[in-house]
């Protein structure tokens, strides 16, 4: 079997254009979707990822509004601009991007946003909320999974799902999601992380894998049941002296000798990644959409 390819960026710019058409109808009420982004310092990874999220608001018609602030920001100034943005009509989610300089404690800022505005979904009343299956706020890449999975057409239902992966951002939420009695859950999971006892066996079972664990070739091959459904959250840099920067992204998965297996199979890059910021602009028109009832 040859995988077919889950192509993300196909699948993202289809919501992207639904989502375009939403902000147009907001419009109309005369709402306007609004994210505040908050950068502290310069690291390099973070800026880009902060300009990239302001690009995809601004292409859909969100008002952006951009605060970057100098490395030695203290908790207090950077606790007096969060309120101020809770209290803001225009602004509908708060995006403050992590990791944050030393000096501040990240929690202490999370949990100060309001959980109306928490775009990202990591507040714990959010957090909260999405594990009794109530409506709320969902993580953005976990649920960008989510997503790609049903407009794939995969059956989640009864469907053996191993998430390799545990972390707050990826694994966890993921899990919550796929176990909910609904129809984008219904499924049976398990999930592995670096203390699993022979993680071969359990991914072998899988009708649906699902690697996050931030190491290439984590899914090999022979760790894959014929025809499984395989996502691949991993974004690794490996040493490539072909390209110009030295290096190229790689997922988790062995992705040429696992494509001659799986029935489904995602790239890196071009698979979860796009879904990620596709599904922060989703949740800011969400809230938006909360204010004209
Ligand atoms: P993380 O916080 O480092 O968590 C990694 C998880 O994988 C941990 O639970 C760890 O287990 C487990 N793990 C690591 N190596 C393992 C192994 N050899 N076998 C089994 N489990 C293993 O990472 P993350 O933030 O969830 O991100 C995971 C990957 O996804 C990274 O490559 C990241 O760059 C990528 N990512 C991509 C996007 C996107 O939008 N494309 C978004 C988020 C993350 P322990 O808990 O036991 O340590």
């Amino acid at each position: 079997m040859t995988a077919k390819i889950i192509d993300g960026k196909q699948v993202a710019a289809d919501m992207r254009a639904e989502l375009k058409a939403e902000v147009e109808k907001l419009k109309a009420k005369g709402v306007v979707p609004g994210l505040a982004v908050v950068l502290v310092g310069d690291d390099p990874a973070s800026k880009s990822y902060v300009t990239a999220k302001e690009k995809a608001c601004e292409e859909i018609g969100i008002y952006s509004d951009d605060n970057r602030l100098p490395t030695e920001t203290t908790q207090q100034q950077l606790m007096t601009l969060v309120d101020k943005l809770n209290k803001d009509s225009k602004i509908h989610g708060i995006l403050v991007q992590l990791p944050l300089p030393k000096q501040i404690d990240e929690s202490k800022v999370l949990l100060a946003i309001d959980p109306n505005k928490d775009v990202d979904g990591f507040h714990p009343v959010n957090v909260g909320k999405m594990v009794v299956g109530e409506k709320t706020f969902l993580p953005c890449t976990p649920h960008g999974i989510v997503q790609l999975l049903l407009r794939s057409n995969v059956k989640l239902e009864g469907a053996e799902v191993v998430i390799v992966g545990r972390s707050n951002i990826v694994g966890k939420p993921l899990a919550n999601m796929l176990i909910q009695k609904s129809p984008t859950g219904n499924a049976t999971i398990t999930v592995c992380h670096t203390r699993t006892k022979n993680i071969a066996e359990h991914v072998k079972r899988a009708d649906v894998i699902i690697a996050a664990a931030g190491r290439p070739n984590t899914i090999t091959a022979d760790m894959v049941k014929d025809g499984a459904v395989v996502i691949d959250v991993g974004v690794n840099r490996v040493e490539d002296a072909t390209k110009k920067k030295g290096y190229r992204l790689v997922g988790d998965v062995d992705f040429d000798a696992v494509s001659e297996k799986a029935s489904l199979i995602t790239p890196v890059p071009g698979g979860v990644g796009p879904m990620t910021i596709t599904m922060l602009l989703y949740n800011t028109v969400e809230s938006a959409k909360r204010t004209v009832g």
